[in-house]
């Protein structure tokens, strides 16, 4: 008989899981609440240029945070009645304890997702977002994973944060729902998707499971045992959790 390593699938190979943050780990936006609370209402035109593909996300959120008025303990007092899909909860605590590794892939805002995952007693997972920082008065986005060729124009590449921990011997995937996810389920070996992220995988033929929150993601794992899935590169994959 066989024998597995924890998070190891057949042939050695490991799963490695890239989490999208907002509409996907909590269940709204959260720049969006917080521009509904503190911004000037203009940020909702700009909002509409981005809908309207005139520009890309990386100076959509660039514009948006500049017209945050508030202070930064305001703003954080009010990130904290942002809540989470709970089984996201039970999604890392499996992860944990079968050594799969997870990461948040995020274009939103480093503070407030580290302030929602501590809030969750979630603070060891890493994560890659965009910074935020006052100067001279008002808010300002750092961008320290962008990246000119994206194709997304997001104010970070989510698909270059896969490339740096891509190794032969791993299965990368994706859970997300929404725009800033499409370029990344273009190259992830599976796609969780949801929402505008489904309709995208739905239309570009893109190896994919529907799901609602981290729960079917749980269930999906613990069901894989002996099963075998269609990765992108069409080969069968024997998968053991
Ligand atoms: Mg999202
Ligand atoms: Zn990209």
């Amino acid at each position: 008989m066989r024998s597995f390593s924890p998070g190891k699938c057949e042939e050695g190979r490991t799963y490695m899981f890239f989490c999208d943050f907002d509409g996907t780990v909590t269940r709204e936006d959260v720049i969006d609440r917080v521009l509904e609370e503190f911004a000037d209402p203009m940020w909702q035109e700009i909002e509409q240029a981005w809908v309207n593909g005139e520009m890309g996300s990386r100076d959509c959120l660039a514009m948006q945070t500049k017209l945050i008025k508030a202070r930064k303990q305001d703003l954080l007092d009010f990130v904290g009645s942002i809540e989470i899909d709970e089984t996201f909860i039970d999604f890392a605590r499996y992860c944990k304890t079968k050594t799969i590794e997870i990461v948040i892939l995020s274009d939103g805002i480093d503070l407030f997702i580290k302030s929602i995952l501590n809030r969750y007693g979630l603070k060891d997972i890493q994560v890659f977002s965009n910074g935020f920082a006052r100067t001279n008065g008002h808010f300002e986005m750092i961008f320290p994973h962008f990246r000119k060729d994206c194709a997304s124009r997001s104010g970070m590449c989510k698909c270059r944060i896969m490339e740096e921990f891509s190794s032969p011997g791993r299965v990368n995937i994706l859970v997300g729902d929404g725009r800033s996810d499409f370029c990344i389920a273009t190259r992830a070996d599976l796609t969780f998707a949801k929402s505008a992220l489904l309709d995208f995988c739905r239309a570009e033929k893109i190896p994919h499971i529907a799901h609602s929150e981290f729960g079917d993601v749980v269930d999906w794992l613990r069901n894989q045992r002996g099963q075998r899935v269609v990765l992108r590169d069409k080969e069968l994959l024997p998968v053991v959790v």
